[in-house]
Formats: C-alpha cells, structure tokens, sequence
C-alpha cells in the first residue's frame, strides 16, 4: 500500500461512523488522487475551478467531487456540472447566481450547497456572519439549491480553546437552525464541515459530521 492510501486509511480509522472525510486534493497532481483512489476513498475536494475540470476529466468517474475555494461568478458554469457539493457559499451574491444558473448548467437536479460562515477572530476569511447565515437559510427560497449545512474555519493558531471556541460556535448555529428549519427541509439539513489537517481532532469533539483534510493525506 502506497503512504497516501496508508494515511487515508489511518484517518478513517480515527473518524466516528457518521463523519464523512473528504480528502483535499487541491495543488496535489492526479497522480497523486489515482493513488489515494487505490485506497477505494471517493470523495475529493478542489478549490479552484481549472483544477477540478481537469482533474475530474482525467479521473474515474465515480469521484465525488466537492469545491471548496472562493468561486466567482463567472466561474460558476466550470463547477456546476462537476461539483456534488459545494461548501464554499460565502454571499448571497453567489447564492443568487447559483440558483439562477442551475438550470442551464446542471438541469433537473437541486444544488446542494454548503453555507460558508465566518467562525475565525482573523480579519481576512471570508463568509456570511452566524447572523447572516441563520437569517439567510431559514427564510430564503432558492428554489434551484439545497442547503445541506454550514462550513467554517477556525483561526490559525496553536490555541485549542480558541478553536474549540469557534467549532463550537458553529455547531450552536446548525443547531439553532435545525431547530428552526421546518420539518421536510430539516431533513436535508444534515452536514456540519469542520476541521481540517491541524484541527480535525477538535472540530471531531465539537460535533463535526464532515472533516476536509489535505496535507496529512497527501504530504509525506
Ligand atoms: C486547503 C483546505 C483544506 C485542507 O487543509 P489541510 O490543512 O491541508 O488539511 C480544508 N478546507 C479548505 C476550505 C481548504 O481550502
């Protein structure tokens, strides 16, 4: 077994039943996602647009692709088609747009999106405020998108309890909204991503239901 797929299967093992891992495969060649494929895991994430076109086209189809990255507008017709996830939402401008694509892109089917929140005490990550977020998934209608849950980062640091503090302020928020959410679109609202590589542990003991991990998969 190759060191990628030794990792993959590390980490699965680490995972609660109910937690999805999506490996991050952004930066990484296809090389690299052909090895890990070995290991049998199917779902991926990119964060940029060229990328994943590129990758998905000259990999099995049977990926489960996830986009991850801040995505423009005008890239939105790249990812559609491709993406069964994306979890990197972070404004209503690119909510709107995708809702109103759908049907040209990708046609009889609901998007399924993520809601990205801002969770970091750090200035630059982007994202809708947990305010924002709670108001815009249990009020809007997009009738073209599913919202499946929330994304967040925690801050940069080596401090636990300040990410403990922000995992868990995200997961207060999924709660909040399920409690709010009538019955059949509480269903759908299912998946809480958080962690990634250096935090997963933490976003774990918070309640996380999906992780996103890159580096300790695909780095030797
Ligand atoms: C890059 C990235 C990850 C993975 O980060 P690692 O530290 O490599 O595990 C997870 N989520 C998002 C949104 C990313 O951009």
């Amino acid at each position: 077994m190759n060191s990628i797929c030794r990792n993959i299967t590390r980490i699965k093992a680490e995972l609660p039943k109910n937690v999805t891992l999506v490996a991050v495969s952004k930066y990484h060649p296809i090389e690299a996602v052909s090895e890990a494929y070995k290991s049998g895991h199917r779902i991926y994430a990119e964060s940029r647009p060229q990328e994943l076109v590129l990758k998905a086209a000259a990999l099995p189809k049977d990926i489960q692709w996830h986009f991850i990255g801040h995505l423009q507008t005008n890239k939105i017709k790249m990812v559609l088609p491709i993406a069964s996830l994306i979890q990197s939402v972070d404004s209503l401008h690119l909510l709107e747009e995708i809702n109103a694509a759908a049907p040209k892109y990708c046609p009889n089917k609901k998007i399924d999106i993520l809601i990205e929140c801002h969770i970091a005490h750090e200035e630059s990550k982007q994202g809708f405020s947990l305010e924002e977020a709670f108001e815009l998934i249990t009020k809007g209608k997009y009738e073209n998108i599913r919202i499946r849950g929330l994304m967040g980062m925690a801050s940069l640091t080596s401090d636990k309890t300040i990410i403990a503090e922000e995992f868990n302020s995200l997961k207060a928020l999924f709660d909040r909204i399920t409690a709010a959410l009538p019955a059949e679109n509480a269903e759908h609202f299912d998946t809480l991503s958080m962690g990634m590589s250096g935090d997963y542990p933490i976003a774990l003991e918070c309640g996380a239901t999906m992780v996103r991990i890159g580096s300790a998969i695909f780095s030797e």
